[in-house]
């Protein structure tokens, strides 16, 4: 849905991505699964979406690429709209300050992951929504393709049986919540959910458009509300907090709004009443964010003077 009502960013974005391109030393695609190794570190992509559905960017901003815990933002929100403050009782939302994948904080906090942005987290938050619906990763899709207008979203096969395939340390993680009573499905039922739902391929373009309920105070793309005013700024909250797991601080220190990466490259920011974004490119740094996409969304907020502070 590309409209010319406003492109106010767009210089700005035309001039991070020249700056991009000059940058050398852009980190490694995750090699955790061959889909993602195979990825070439230095593609960018950025996408601004404004509030009425205007969508714009540079670079790849088309191109489909990986999710992955993007969509944990999605996820949540899509529980939290159902089941209220009912999650943070098997859920946290303080930053872990440990790896994404981490399993050293559920054995003495008695399997309540740190918050809904590590994998832990995440298990909880799929499993809850497939309790509620039957089918947390179908819901997930279906919100992502109303969202972003692009009905052609689909799960990536490809990504999803090669995260099974590694999945030993989410399955890890899934066993042990259990063993605290803090699982409802059975855990096979929900590492298909979990790695479907990372599977998903959007662009820069359709993420940004997806993001946009947030920025809305929680109003989805048709005007419909999905979350109330205040569970909103709560999602936008622990985005800031724990978004991009242990470096979510050096994040806020340098960009200075809500985001969320996952380790397909991917970054989805908010300025929350202003715009969206959502930039990609595949070279991660040693705690899994796109060594780029932080980069360019710093410039952004310094170039535009925009930022939750
Ligand atoms: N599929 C990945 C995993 O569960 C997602 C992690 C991420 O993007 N940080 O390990």
């Amino acid at each position: 849905m590309t409209t010319t009502s406003s492109l106010t960013f767009l210089p700005v974005l035309e001039r991070i991505a020249e700056e991009m391109e000059r940058t050398p030393g852009r980190g490694r695609a995750a090699d955790y699964i061959p889909a993602l190794a195979a990825c070439d570190p230095r593609r960018f992509g950025m996408a601004v979406a404004e509030l009425d559905g205007t969508v714009y960017g540079v670079g790849e901003w088309r191109e489909p690429f990986s999710a992955q815990s993007i969509t944990k933002v999605f996820t949540l929100a899509l529980d939290l709209a159902r089941e209220g403050d009912e999650l943070w009782e098997h859920v946290g939302r303080e930053p872990s300050g440990n790896p994404f994948n981490s399993l050293v904080q559920l054995e003495y906090e008695n399997g309540i992951p740190r918050n809904p942005f590590i994998n832990a987290g995440a298990l909880v938050v799929t499993d809850r929504l497939q309790t509620r619906t039957g089918d947390a990763a179908g819901e997930l899709l279906a919100f992502l393709r109303s969202e972003s207008g692009n009905a052609s979203l689909d799960f990536d096969k490809e990504v999803a049986a090669s995260e099974t395939a590694h999945g030993d340390r989410n399955a890890a993680l899934a066993h042990f919540m259990a063993s605290y009573g803090n699982i409802d499905n059975d855990i096979p039922v929900l590492l298909d959910q979990y790695f479907r739902q990372c599977s998903i391929a959007a662009s820069c373009a359709d993420l940004a458009l997806a993001t946009g309920f947030l920025a809305r105070h929680g109003i989805r793309a048709d005007g419909s509300r999905l979350l109330t005013r205040s569970q909103a700024k709560q999602v936008n909250a622990v985005m800031l907090t724990c978004g991009t797991y242990d470096a979510a601080g050096d994040f806020a220190y340098r960009v200075g709004l809500p985001g969320k990466s996952g380790v397909g490259g991917g970054i989805i920011a908010v300025v929350p009443g202003r715009c969206t974004l959502c930039v990609w490119s595949p070279g991660l740094d040693e705690r899994g964010n796109s060594v780029a996409g932080v980069a360019a969304l710093d410039r952004f907020t310094t170039l535009t003077g925009l930022s939750v502070f």
